[in-house]
């Protein structure tokens, strides 16, 4: 068989692609049709790229980005009662601040974890994002999941029975991935506090959302005043409308991250990183900082009172035309059910939703909306419009 060799400029042409044919292919969220997503079209597209070189890797070379960062935290901070001698560090996203987190418990929990004979465990509810799994798959602990109750929360009880020796810590939700549901807080707190583990809480979506609820610190208890609570994920990808990557990760006392500390001797200033990335850019901090003073906490809640109202109308249209509303929306997070002898099914439905350009996602059996932003009142009008029509087609 005759062998052909491939010039470098003949592989290139060869594996070339039509980037802006491709780019079509692409939805967008400024259609407000796309309801399937915890991120919406991003602020400060400008300020993004023009900042987009920047390395909070490199602290000597972008001191002022580094101070943006910090004081980013502080914003994220001021919203869960940081203490002074918190710290906190802007990631890529939900999944890395968890998996940082999980590393950083780990860690302070058994710092001769390569001598432990015993597989560490985190407890953690059934309603967990896939993070917390992968960062237990990456650092060698077991997650216990817990049932929910009906209420769609960690289940306290059997929380309690599944404590062993072997348990590190509890990870607790404020705001799942599927319904937006708000996991009992202070109770894990006091669980925690009673077995002496530490507390993460995961609030990737709902942490830029809570604090702008009313009465949220009586309602909810998320924050740092909880004894117990090391660490907290939120993303600023997500509610926080800069364009992705953007996450963070808070912590109740600085000596805490000393756990996964590195220096990187080959840097100016031997920089000292407890993330898992090095080269990380400051774009999506300096982004934030940026949108927030232009918003304020006027602006940001004004669009949360929005996006929750707007979820909640949702709610109501489902309900009139008998669908099942398993939990009343807190945020801006809905899931809707069938029954048995219901004209459509949640699948079909789901499926030519899809077809007609309105994304959507099958949860837990729930067909779920995530109200975002640039999707407005009449977005959701014609989108129950819609939804007539289809069931009208097939009754
Ligand atoms: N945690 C929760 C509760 C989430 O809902 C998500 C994403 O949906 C994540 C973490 C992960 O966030 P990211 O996709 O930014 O990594």
């Amino acid at each position: 068989m005759e062998i052909i060799l491939l010039t470098v400029e003949d592989s290139i042409a060869k594996s070339s692609i039509n980037i802006e044919n491709e780019l079509h292919k692409d939805l967008s969220y400024t259609s407000g049709q796309i309801l399937s997503s915890m991120n919406s079209e991003p602020l400060g597209r400008d300020i993004f790229s023009k900042y987009i070189h920047t390395n909070l890797g490199d602290p000597a070379l972008f001191r002022g980005t580094k101070k943006i960062e910090k004081h980013v935290i502080k914003i994220l901070g001021g919203f869960v009662q940081l203490p002074p001698s918190g710290d906190g560090i802007i990631v890529s996203g939900g999944s890395e601040a968890n998996i940082t987190a999980l590393w950083a418990m780990r860690n302070n929990k058994i710092p001769d974890y390569l001598e432990h004979k015993d597989i560490p465990e985190v407890i953690v509810p059934e309603s967990i994002h896939i993070s917390i799994e992968k960062a237990a798959n990456l650092l060698g602990i077991r997650l216990k999941k817990i049932p929910s109750t009906s209420k769609y929360q960690i289940d306290l009880s059997q929380t309690k029975k599944s404590i062993s020796e072997r348990t590190i810590g509890i990870v607790g939700v404020a705001g799942t991935t599927a319904l937006g549901v708000i996991d009992p807080l202070k109770e894990l707190n006091d669980i925690c506090l009673n077995y002496d583990l530490f507390f993460h809480i995961d609030a990737a979506f709902g942490g830029l959302v809570l604090p702008f609820l009313p009465d949220t610190r009586n309602r909810f208890h998320f924050s740092f005043e909880l004894e117990a609570v090391k660490s907290i994920t939120i993303d600023i990808h997500k509610m926080g409308r800069v364009a992705s990557p953007g996450g963070g990760l808070l912590w109740r006392d600085r000596s805490y991250c000393k756990a996964i500390q590195f220096t990187l001797k080959y840097l100016e200033g031997r920089p000292k990183q407890n993330t898992i990335t090095g080269t990380r850019s400051g774009a999506s901090a300096i982004t934030f900082a940026s949108i927030w003073q232009n918003l304020g906490f006027e602006g940001f809640r004004k669009s949360v009172l929005t996006c929750i109202e707007n979820t909640k109308f949702l709610a109501e249209e489902f309900s009139k035309r008998g669908f099942y509303i398993p939990i009343e929306p807190v945020i801006n997070i809905l899931g809707v059910k069938t029954s048995n002898n219901y004209p459509i099914d949640i699948n079909i439905l789901h499926q030519k939703l899809w077809e007609l350009g309105w994304t959507t996602t099958i949860v837990d059996g729930f067909l779920r909306f995530v109200i975002m932003p640039p999707t407005s009142k009449a977005h959701l009008l014609k989108l129950m419009d819609i939804i007539d029509k289809i069931m009208n087609v097939k009754s």
